[in-house]
């Protein structure tokens, strides 16, 4: 079956949120009943981003069939049910890749190659490995309008309205309406700049997303419906909200999604949009706030840890809790007594994901913080080889112990590359990627928050858990509660004596979604909200004199 296709360029400015907007048109159509999947088109060189800067790309987001992909998958798979692959994500890299293969491999016959056709076709390939039973394929065209790398991408898009026709393509185009404070007023000039420039190369626009930090009134939609040749029912005013998950709603308002049925000629079925709405009112009506530190690198920066925010998020949602982010920069804590003084006030402590030597020092005094004063501890990949280092360090008598990823020379490599001894790294593909098999220990505390003993979850790490330590390690009280099956990866370790203290070789972030809350989030920011209580409660009951009420808790 083919699909019918809904492509997303966008226009003006990059950063419009062009992911999102995708994710909910996702969202709004499988409300109504639809299947989806979605594709993001990135038009730079890399063939993925699995070897770029998180400075210069953001989170790089795993799929179960481990790919490396662009954040933007992320927000695909928090908003719908589509299940995404390496399928899902195409950059230019990828396409000339597979083009060049083909040259040397002699299949061209002769003929020049070019980029129309042998580029757009090959795009256009791309375009149609969608899922058997997808009904609309939502493909969102990165890139700004008007960039060169992204022409073959929009040429391909042109040529596959002309194949399969208007009922059957859709370009639903987003924009940007600026509001200029010294003219008082919201701005349509660029929006018509970039229609033109789409124009330009034979698209008009079906739909236009206008972005704007305001309600676009129903004048300005006129004038921009008659600059921009689209009907004013298609002008779609898509101000900003204070919660992403509040987008569908908003759209729906807005009346996109019957806009977008009546075009490609889909029935409207009625829309069930009852879970999102719950969602929105829980989100912004909390029954109190967790505070959550979390040590790390690449802080400063929004989109490195995008998965995790919205996992961290979806965790206090799952206790009516809004959870608060304090990002600590890793380097900064270079004591067990400068770690406390960053994290006397939080409820719960995080040590992320992440690569190389930088910040580990003090992301490994922010562990041994939480563990010696009990405070909800939850490691990720980097996160769980640290609280190992730790552990090894400070409870189990090996004050050298390290990950050979840090220091090649270490006495005790208690995290080492087991793949590289099983000889089944490679130059190339190093990493251990996509999703797992693990069996959890009975009891544990990972075991109490699956509430199952069989788990699956994505990985992205190079180096593992040494299980020549092991015995020496559980002998100092630590707790392998998470194994893959052959019994060769740890990958779970919690510490006893603790109200909450695991970390994780794997990335749970990756599959928890807002209207279904990861379980090892829920019961971690659970933890952090019972100290909390447990704080105030003993706050309260002490003499006045004692001090204020930590801070976690006077803003609830
Ligand atoms: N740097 C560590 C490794 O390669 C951790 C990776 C991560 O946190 N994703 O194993």
């Amino acid at each position: 079956m083919t699909p019918k296709y809904i492509f997303v360029p966008g226009g003006v400015v990059s950063a419009l949120g062009k992911g999102v907007a995708a994710a909910s048109i996702g969202c709004l159509l499988e409300s109504r009943g639809y299947r989806v999947t979605l594709q993001k088109c990135d038009p730079y060189l890399n063939v993925d981003p699995g070897t770029m800067s998180p400075f210069q790309h953001g989170e790089v987001y795993v799929t179960e069939d481990g790919a490396e992909t662009d954040l933007d998958l992320g927000h695909y798979e928090r908003f719908t049910n589509a299940t995404l692959t390496r399928d899902n994500n195409w950059t230019t890299g990828r396409i000339y890749e597979s083009i060049l293969t083909k040259e040397r491999r002699g299949d061209y016959l002769g003929k020049t190659v070019q980029v129309i056709p042998h580029v757009t076709d090959e795009i256009k390939a791309a375009f149609r490995k969608v899922p058997e039973d997808a009904q609309v394929a939502i493909i969102e065209i990165g890139g700004t309008v008007g960039d060169i790398e992204s022409l073959p991408f929009l040429e391909a898009i042109r040529q596959m309205r002309l194949e399969l026709g208007p009922e059957s393509t859709l370009f639903v185009h987003v924009t940007l309406v600026p509001f200029i404070p010294t003219a008082g007023e919201l701005k349509t000039k660029p929006t018509q700049h970039s229609v033109k420039e789409l124009l330009s190369l034979g698209i008009q626009p079906d739909l236009l997303l206008c972005r704007s930090d305001r309600r676009i009134a129903r004048e300005l939609k006129a004038k921009i419906a008659l600059f921009c040749n689209v009907p004013e029912s298609r002008v779609i005013s898509a101000q900003d909200v204070a919660s992403i998950y509040a987008v569908p709603a908003e759209f729906a308002k807005e009346n996109l999604d019957l806009e977008i049925l009546r075009l490609l000629k889909l029935e409207a079925r009625p829309p069930d949009l009852q879970p999102w709405l719950d969602l929105i009112q829980r989100i912004y009506h909390p029954a109190g706030e967790a505070r959550i530190g979390i040590v790390g690198k690449y802080v400063q920066l929004e989109d490195a840890y995008k998965s995790l925010r919205e996992a961290l998020l979806h965790g206090g949602l799952a206790h009516n809790h809004r959870t608060v982010l304090e990002w600590i920069e890793a380097e900064e804590l270079d004591s067990v007594e400068t770690a406390a003084k960053h994290l006397r006030h939080v409820d719960g402590v995080l040590v992320p994901g992440g690569f190389g030597k930088r910040g580990i020092q003090g992301m490994i005094y922010g562990i041994q913080y939480a563990r010696e004063n009990k405070v909800p501890y939850f490691g990720i990949c980097l996160g769980m080889q640290c609280a190992t280092i730790e552990y090894a360090r400070n409870v189990a008598g090996m004050p050298l112990a390290d990950s050979t990823e840090f220091d090649p020379q270490t006495p005790h490599r208690v995290i080492y590359k087991l793949r590289e001894l099983l000889g089944v790294e490679e130059m190339g593909g190093t990493m251990r990627l996509g999703a797992w098999p693990c069996k959890l220990a009975p009891g544990s505390f990972a075991h109490r928050a699956y509430g199952k003993l069989d788990i699956s979850e994505r990985h992205r790490h190079r180096y593992e858990f040494n299980c020549d330590y092991e015995p020496a390690l559980v002998r100092a009280g630590l707790k392998i509660t998470g194994r893959s099956p052959d019994g060769h990866y740890v990958e779970i370790v919690e510490a006893p004596d603790h109200p909450w203290f695991l970390g994780c070789q794997f990335h749970p972030e990756f599959k928890s979604k807002p209207l279904a809350p990861h379980p090892l989030f829920a019961a971690f920011v659970g933890a952090a909200i019972e100290r909390q209580k447990a704080r105030s409660q003993a706050a309260s009951e002490r003499p006045q004199a004692a001090g204020p009420a930590p801070s976690s808790s006077l803003r609830i």
